[in-house]
């Protein structure tokens, strides 16, 4: 007999602190779960509600992850989003998504941020350079050549 495809298969790491979020074995403030994608409250938050987005099964950055997989987590921050912006009555909202320890990434485990924002809440995430002249038409086209 043909064995039936598990629904809600998940691959996880024993040492990874997400993976222990989505085991049960940390507590956390859960605020959606689906059988793909669990949702919860930054323990560290740049403003209250500042909610996490991880996949249930484990990868590590966005270039691992599949995209399907990547699709579904992005829809539920998109949804995300608009409960979190209406649930702490946010002025705005900034998305971030680091990759790599060189990136930002102290967690190892693919994760979008939805960080509330507020009029004059003075955080700027990061600084601004500038391109010497010729240099953004150079590096343009590297990244087409990289596609
Ligand atoms: P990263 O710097 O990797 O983009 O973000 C990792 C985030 O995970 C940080 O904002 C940090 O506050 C959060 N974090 C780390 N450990 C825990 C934890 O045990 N529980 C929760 N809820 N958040 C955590
Ligand atoms: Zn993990």
């Amino acid at each position: 007999m043909k064995s039936k495809k598990k629904k809600n298969k998940v691959t996880m790491m024993s040492d990874c602190i997400f993976c222990k979020i989505i085991k049960g074995e940390l507590p956390s403030a859960k605020v959606y779960e689906d059988d793909d994608i669990l949702a919860f409250l930054d323990i560290g938050p740049v403003h209250k509600g500042h909610t996490l987005v991880i996949p249930k099964e484990h990868h590590e950055t966005i270039l691992d992850i599949p995209d399907e997989l990547l699709q579904k987590q992005i829809t539920i921050v998109k949804k995300l989003t608009k409960a979190v912006k209406t649930a702490v009555k946010a002025d705005g909202i900034t998305i971030g998504q680091s990759n790599y320890k060189y990136g930002g990434q102290v967690v190892p485990h693919i994760h979008f941020h939805i960080m509330p924002r507020f009029k004059d809440d003075g955080l700027k995430l990061w600084p601004q350079g500038e391109y010497e002249e010729g240099e953004m038409e150079t590096i343009k086209e590297k990244i087409i050549e990289s596609i």
